[in-house]
């Protein structure tokens, strides 16, 4: 470990525009490059895709929120993750894995996604790292297991939604539980392994509950309950990932 912490903070801030690309041109044109303003899709310019402009390039719009937190706040995880290197991954083990579900919660949050080559860049380095750490009969098994509880969980969600809709006579506006859901608690599975994986459904399952619960207490009070809506499964995925894999 240097002792200097500026090349961490550079890569950190690094990180923070890595996924600040992802998350405005991969949704909106399908494409990892060129990276573009989300608003307008022309081209972003040097300055603004590195976090130093207040515009994303020559159409003028304004970056957003996220686009300015995320490089400081990488900058920041990579010197914590320098000063406090998680106990079993080391230090660039633990950047990639922050990184990647970075990119996946971002997208998520903003756009209810999660894009088929962003699960399988997952998927190849849950592999990676899983074999590393817990061995190729684990890490598939993880995988399998993860992918095949969440699809449970879905099937169910998609009868049960079916079923209200019929019994209300309305027509179905909502699955409970997209399909990315499920293909990202597959790459979670290969990330934990078994038997990581079943304590990280339990607890994304507990933290998508606890939170859902909360947001439908909250608009009961503000009197806009909706007897049903869906729970977006991916954050809490993602973040009982990282904090078993890091953290637990
Ligand atoms: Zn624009």
């Amino acid at each position: 470990m240097s002792p200097i912490p500026i090349p961490y903070f550079l890569l950190g801030w690094l990180s923070g525009v890595f996924v600040n690309l992802l998350a405005d041109t991969l949704p909106v044109t399908r494409r990892v490059w060129p990276p573009v303003c989300p608003r307008c899709k022309t081209a972003q310019s040097w300055r603004g895709a590195l976090g130093l402009a207040r515009v994303y390039g020559a159409c003028g719009h304004p970056r957003s929120l996220r686009s300015w937190v995320l490089p400081p706040a990488g900058a920041a995880g990579a010197l914590l993750l320098w000063l406090y290197p998680p106990a079993r991954f080391g230090f660039w083990a633990a950047w990639a894995i922050l990184t990647y579900f970075a990119v996946v919660v971002v997208i998520d949050v903003e756009h209810r996604l999660i894009l088929h080559p962003v699960s399988w860049a997952g998927a190849a380095l849950g592999v990676a790292l899983g074999v590393w750490r817990h061995g190729l009969g684990s890490t598939l098994l993880g995988g399998a297991a993860g992918y095949a509880v969440m699809l449970g969980l879905y099937a169910f969600g998609a009868f049960f939604s079916r079923w209200m809709a019929r019994r209300r006579g309305e027509p179905l506006d909502e699955v409970a539980l997209g399909f990315g859901d499920v293909n990202l608690a597959g790459v979670t599975g290969l990330f934990l392994g078994w038997p990581g994986v079943a304590a990280g459904l339990i607890l994304a399952i507990l933290l998508g509950g606890v939170v859902s619960g909360g947001y439908l207490l909250w608009m009961a009070a503000r009197r806009r309950y909706r007897a049903f809506a869906a729970i977006p499964y991916g954050p809490f995925l993602a973040l009982a990932a990282v904090w078993l894999l890091l953290w637990a």
